[in-house]
């Protein structure tokens, strides 16, 4: 398979995310953003343009990058977070897909700081257990790569103080998992709370068990 295929395929893979983030409401206009890393090419990741509504996508809009930030191919500038998503893939070479989401939970959980606790079995399962909020950090700055490190620690998301979510995962699928559960978990604790409840976390054993089917996918 020449470059270009792998490239291409790359592309095709972000853009039907873009179409799934889309339809679940997980951004507002043009907010948010995502990226992959091109399977059979080292040291190579596509990601979404900036300023650039989904529906209105192309495969050649989305911008082929190395891991040290040089761009290679693509119609239009990458997204503003860019800085964030290149240092991600050069430090944790684990990392192969990355989502960023404006989603109206997360954005809620984001402006209080808060974690989401391990409320709910498919939430611990898509993300590895509790999700925290990093610590702030100007959008489109390196800041953001190294707040959003020590909160994700050993986990499939976190939050983006006062701005949104981040999710991480072996492959876009997975990340994008990590992003859509993890709205529908903190939809669910943001509800519960907001009926003066406090809701009940998982036992910490059970977290731990299943956090083992969120771990599997580092060693594929
Ligand atoms: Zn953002």
């Amino acid at each position: 398979m020449s470059s270009n295929e792998n490239w291409q395929k790359a592309r095709e893979e972000v853009i039907l995310f873009c179409r799934r983030m889309q339809m679940e409401h997980l951004v507002y206009y043009t907010a948010g953003n995502i990226s992959k890393r091109v399977d059979g090419e080292d040291g190579l990741y596509a990601v979404t343009p900036t300023n650039t509504p989904y529906d209105t996508l192309r495969p050649e809009d989305i911008v082929i990058a190395t891991v040290d930030g040089e761009i290679v191919d693509g119609h239009k500038r990458p997204t503003s977070e860019f800085p964030m998503h290149t240092l991600m893939y050069k430090r944790r070479p684990e990392i192969g897909g990355i989502v960023h989401t404006h989603s109206a939970a997360a954005m809620s959980m984001a402006v209080m700081g808060w974690t989401l606790p391990p409320i709910l079995t498919g939430f611990v399962e898509a993300a590895g257990g509790s999700v925290a909020t990093a610590r702030y950090s100007r959008p489109g700055t390196e800041e953001m790569a190294d707040y959003t490190a020590e909160a994700l620690a050993d986990r499939g998301a976190c939050f983006l103080r006062h701005h949104g979510l981040l999710a991480i995962g072996s492959n876009l699928a997975h990340a994008f998992q990590a992003a859509s559960v993890t709205e529908g978990a903190a939809e669910v604790y943001l509800r519960l709370r907001g009926m003066g409840v406090e809701p009940v976390e998982l036992p910490e054993s059970e977290v731990k068990w299943i956090a083992d089917e969120w771990r599997e996918q580092w060693h594929g």
